[in-house]
C-alpha cells in the first residue's frame, strides 16, 4: 500500500502548530524531530479496515502463496472431469486463481491396509499400484489437461520461476510411506518415487506400516516403538535422494528417531499445536522445538477437529462406539462422515451414522473453527519456535478447511488475518512459502553432498 501524505490535509493551522512543536532547540533536535513525527504519524494514522484489507491484498499478491497438503481424486484428472474445471472439491484451478493460491503439494495418499494381505506381496502391490496411478494423475494435469495453467517443480528453484512467469505451481507429497513395500523394494522405490516428483514423504499413516509406528498407536499400542529397521533406512535413503521427510502422521518417537538419523532439516506437512487442540496428530511443545533445533518446519494446518478438540465426555462416546462396533485403528470416524471408503461394509456404514447423530445430538461438536482459531495455532508455534519455522496448510480434500478458508478460493482471508495480527509482509512470505522452501533447499543441498561422497 502506498503511504498517504496525511499533512497536506491538515488544517493550516495544525501544520504551523507542529512545526513549532517540533522546533526543537538543542543539539539533539534531529533526532527529537524524528522522534515526534514519527509518534505523531502512529497516533495521527490507525489503519481503517479498508486499508487494512488494501494492505493485505497487495502483500498477498507479492507474496508466493505455497499449501503443503492437498489430497486429490485420481477421478478428477481424466479429459471429460479435471481441475481445469469448477468441480464441487476444494482445490481446483479457477479457485486456485480465485484466492491467489499460487502453489500446492498435491498428495500421493495410500490408505495403510491392516488385512491378512496387508504386509504381504500381494497387499504391497495393491498399495504399489495406488500410488503410481497417483503420480500419474498430477503429472497428467500438468503435461496434458493444463499445461498452460499449471507447471511441475522438481526443486525450490523451479517453484520461484513458475511462479514469476504467472503460472499455478506443482508439487508433490507422498502420505504414507507404505507403497514401498519390504526390503526387497523398498529402498530402489524411494528413488524411484523421487524421478515421480516426491518432495515429501511420511512414513506411516492412520496405523502403523512396515516403516514406522503411526501416531494412533497412542490409543491403540506401539508396533515398532518408532520406527522399524527398514525404516531407518528409508530415512537415510530420502536424504540421499533429496525427499524431505514428513512427521505429520507418523508417532513422536518415530518422529525423535527421525532426528537421529537425518542430516537435513525435516517438515511436519500439516499439523497442529497439540498445546491449543490435544490430538495425537497435533505436535508438542517438545516436538515443536525438536523442528526449531533441526531446522525445520511445521506447516500449521487448517483442519477442524485438529484446531478444536471435542469435550471429554464427546470423544469418551466415540470411543466407546469405536470399540461396540469394533471399528480397526484405521477405520476413520471422519472418513465414514465423508462417505469415504474406509474398508466397512454399507450396513456398518449406516449404523455407525446413526450412532454418530445420537452422540452429535446428546454432546455437540465444538462450533467450526475459523481462521483465527487457525492464526491463533501459528501465533502459538511462532511465539515457540519462531518466525522461520512455521508455515502454512490446509489439508483440502483431505478433511480439511474451516469457517473462512474453506476452498483455495478463500485463501487471501488467511493473508488478512495475518496482516490484522501484525505480521509483516516479510514473515507472511516466510510463512507462506519461504520457510517450506529454505527447507526444500536445504534437502537437496545435503542430497548433492550425499551423493558426491559415494
Ligand atoms: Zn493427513
Amino acid at each position: 500500500m502506498k503511504r498517504t501524505r496525511r499533512p497536506s490535509l491538515l488544517p493550516l493551522a495544525l501544520v504551523v502548530a507542529l512545526a513549532a512543536a517540533f522546533q526543537a532547540p538543542t543539539a539533539f533536535a534531529d533526532q527529537t524531530n524524528s522522534a515526534n513525527k514519527a509518534s505523531a504519524k502512529a497516533a495521527a494514522k490507525p489503519i481503517s479496515e479498508e486499508q487494512l484489507i488494501a494492505k493485505a491484498k497487495g502483500i498477498h499478491q507479492r507474496v508466493l502463496t505455497l499449501d503443503t497438503h492437498n489430497d486429490i481424486d485420481v477421478n478428477n484428472f481424466a479429459f471429460s472431469r479435471n481441475y481445469t474445471q469448477e468441480l464441487e472439491n476444494q482445490v481446483t484451478l479457477p479457485k486456485m486463481i480465485k484466492g491467489g493460491l499460487d502453489a500446492s503439494f498435491f498428495i500421493v495418499y495410500t490408505n495403510q491396509a491392516t488385512d491378512a494381505e496387508a504386509f504381504t506381496s500381494v497387499g504391497y502391490k495393491r498399495a504399489y499400484d495406488t500410488a503410481i496411478n497417483s503420480f500419474e494423475a498430477i503429472h497428467r494435469m500438468t503435461t496434458v489437461l493444463a499445461p498452460n495453467l499449471i507447471e511441475f517443480a522438481r526443486t525450490a528453484d523451479d517453484v520461484v520461476k513458475i511462479h514469476a512467469k504467472g503460472k499455478k505451481v506443482a508439487l508433490i507429497g507422498v502420505e504414507n510411506a507404505y507403497p514401498l513395500g519390504d526390503e526387497k523394494t523398498a529402498i530402489k522405490r524411494v528413488k524411484e518415487f523421487y524421478d515421480r516428483g516426491a518432495r515429501y514423504m511420511s512414513l506411516a499413516h492412520q496405523g502403523h506400516s512396515q516403516l514406522s509406528d503411526s501416531n494412533t498407536g497412542e490409543a491403540i499400542g506401539w508396533k515398532w516403538n518408532g520406527l522399524s529397521p527398514l525404516g531407518k533406512q528409508v530415512i537415510s535413503e530420502m536424504n540421499r535422494v533429496g525427499i524431505m521427510v514428513d512427521i505429520s502422521h507418523p508417532s513422536k518417537e518415530s518422529m525423535m528417531q527421525s532426528l537421529q538419523i537425518t542430516k537435513a532439516p525435516i517438515i511436519a506437512s500439516h499439523s497442529a499445536v497439540r498445546a491449543l487442540a490435544d490430538a495425537s496428530r497435533n505436535l508438542d511443545d517438545e516436538q515443536l522445538l525438536a523442528l526449531k533445533a533441526n531446522n525445520g518446519v511445521a506447516q500449521i494446518v487448517a483442519f477442524n477437529t485438529y484446531l478444536k478438540t471435542d469435550s471429554a465426555e464427546r470423544r469418551a462416546a466415540f470411543a466407546a462406539l469405536r470399540t461396540e462396533f469394533k471399528l480397526g485403528e484405521t477405520v476413520s470416524l471422519v472418513g465414514i462422515r465423508r462417505g469415504a471408503p474406509v474398508g466397512i461394509s454399507e450396513e456398518l456404514r449406516e449404523q455407525v451414522l446413526k450412532r454418530l447423530a445420537e452422540i452429535d445430538a446428546k454432546y455437540p461438536a465444538p462450533s467450526r473453527a475459523t481462521v483465527k482459531d487457525f492464526v491463533d495455532h501459528i501465533d502459538y508455534a511462532v511465539k515457540k519456535i519462531g518466525i522461520d519455522h512455521v508455515g502454512i496448510s490446509s489439508d483440502f480434500d483431505g478433511g480439511g478447511g474451516i469457517e473462512g478458508w474453506n476452498d483455495a478460493s478463500e485463501t487471501f482471508h488467511v493473508t488478512l488475518e495475518l496482516v490484522r495480527r501484525g505480521y509483516s509482509e516479510e514473515h507472511i512470505g516466510k510463512l507462506w512459502s519461504g520457510n517450506l522452501l529454505r527447507v526444500m533447499a536445504d534437502v537437496e543441498k545435503v542430497a548433492k553432498q550425499l551423493q558426491a561422497k559415494k
